[in-house]
């Protein structure tokens, strides 16, 4: 795929009619003739919109066609023209925290801290193992690449691996509230409202999280707190084999 033309044909009008939408269903897609096929990516497909060039990522199990957001296309390219691996021994630390892989099974999350090869520090990142670009809702100044980890340690801030699984796995009890009761190690309960990975609120932090096993008259609500940075590993052979760990029963 002539990635310079790309560049030159960047599109500058505003969306169209479908380029207004976010995602469009994949089983759909025959019904937007107007999103062309480019080319395949390293996983899933580059598609573009006749009418006003913007670009859409179709993923791997072609489940969902989204569209690229205009802010994000550099670093999509970018996720697209590099080979994003990292070291064993990062992958070994990174299994001992254990990861959570999303419903399609296009990232596996992983909470921890990382110290970057330019000497960044960070207590809150998210290394995500994926399948698919940072191409809607991050923020680009937060995205960086599985080569700039020089280590990775666990972080006090990030939730327990059952914590982190029961909330990713809970269904959304209305729009956007996917409620899991937590405590605290005084007993105090508190409620997860969205997918967590993080939690750092009034001095008390994720590690010292449990699950409360309440199920209904939710106490204080409490949103997760966000990572500080993502850092994309590409998907690989058996990853989910050697990240997520199995829950014991
Ligand atoms: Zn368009």
């Amino acid at each position: 795929m002539p990635m310079s033309m790309w560049k030159k044909e960047r599109p500058r009008e505003l969306p169209c009619r479908i380029c207004r939408l976010n995602s469009i269903q994949g089983s759909l897609l025959d019904e937007y003739p107007e999103l062309r096929l480019v080319g395949p990516w390293k996983f899933g497909d580059l598609y573009q919109c006749s009418r006003c060039g913007r670009q859409w990522f179709l993923h791997t199990h072609k489940q969902r066609i989204g569209r690229i957001q205009d802010n994000l296309q550099d670093l999509a390219h970018r996720w697209n023209e590099n080979s994003l691996t990292t070291d064993a021994s990062i992958l070994d630390v990174l299994a001992s925290i254990g990861g959570v892989a999303d419903y399609f099974k296009d990232q596996i999350a992983i909470p921890c801290s990382v110290q970057t090869v330019a000497g960044r520090q960070f207590q809150k990142a998210l290394v995500l193992v994926s399948r698919q670009p940072p191409y809607f809702w991050y923020e680009p100044e937060r995205v960086h690449w599985a080569y700039e980890l020089a280590t990775v340690a666990p972080s006090p801030f990030a939730l327990p691996l059952d914590v982190r699984k029961a909330s990713a796995e809970k269904r959304e009890e209305s729009m956007g509230f996917a409620p899991v009761g937590i405590l605290d190690k005084q007993g105090n309960e508190y409620t997860l409202v969205a997918e967590g990975r993080f939690f750092d609120w009034r001095g008390i932090v994720g590690e010292e999280i449990r699950l409360s096993g309440r199920r209904k008259k939710w106490r204080k609500k409490v949103r997760p707190e966000p990572p500080e940075a993502y850092f994309f590993v590409d998907w690989f052979e058996r990853c989910e084999d050697r990240l997520v760990t199995r829950q014991k029963t």
